[in-house]
């Protein structure tokens, strides 16, 4: 008999119990407010907008700017 690389496992610990959304939703925007400030540093942290002076954010997110096509010079 061939044996499995994958252990057996009984049918009653398989069971997949899912998430409630009540559990979810404060990850949910948490990474959501993540992803906008990563958007905004990406997008448009130079100039009148930048909250740091000078150009070191601007100049580290430089290739990420182009990969995602907002207009930089
Ligand atoms: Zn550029």
């Amino acid at each position: 008999m061939a044996q499995s690389a994958v252990p057996a496992v009984p049918a009653s610990d398989a069971a997949v119990t899912p998430v409630p959304l009540r559990e979810l939703a404060p990850w949910a925007v948490f990474t959501g407010v993540l992803m906008l400030v990563l958007l905004y540093f990406v997008g448009a942290e130079q100039g009148a907008t930048a909250l740091f002076e000078g150009e070191t954010v601007h100049e580290w997110l430089h290739d990420g700017r182009h990969l995602l096509g907002f207009p930089c010079h």
